[in-house]
């Protein structure tokens, strides 16, 4: 069963690029900085002049714990699985699950990269695998 996340208005954006398999973050025409998640303003300098940049995906992982016990029917076959904040190369954090290893091998520090998780046709939910020539 997927899980299908809650849109907005405001984080309708994030999830068009996710369904194109692009990460984005929320830009400031003001004062060019980014965040995540999406607000109706700039939390630095409150402009509203706001558009979206791409983000490479490459990140490490921030923090993290090990969801040993389902919290709803539709992940009871999930679980163990990993809710990681991510910090994303240029700099905002994101909630993601890690997948592609083992709990037991996640740890704060971690090289990670995005991978998108398609749930339907339109909707894809970008979450985060061990980075490529990670050696562990
Ligand atoms: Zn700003």
């Amino acid at each position: 069963m997927a899980i299908i996340p809650g849109m907005t208005e405001l984080t309708r954006p994030y999830w068009a690029a996710a369904g194109e398999h692009r990460l984005v973050t929320q830009h400031c025409r003001g004062c060019d900085r980014i965040w995540h998640p999406p607000l109706p303003r700039c939390p630095h300098c409150h402009a509203t002049e706001l558009d979206w940049r791409p983000a490479g995906g490459e990140g490490t992982v921030y923090s993290y714990t090990v969801v040993e016990h389902a919290t709803h029917v539709a992940v009871a076959d999930q679980v163990p699985y990993v809710v990681a904040i991510v910090e994303l190369a240029e700099g905002p954090r994101i909630v993601a699950n890690i997948r592609g290893c083992a709990p037991a091998d996640v740890s704060v520090g971690m090289p990670v990269r995005v991978v998108f998780e398609q749930v339907t046709d339109d909707v894809a939910i970008p979450q985060f695998v061990p980075a490529e020539g990670d050696g562990g």
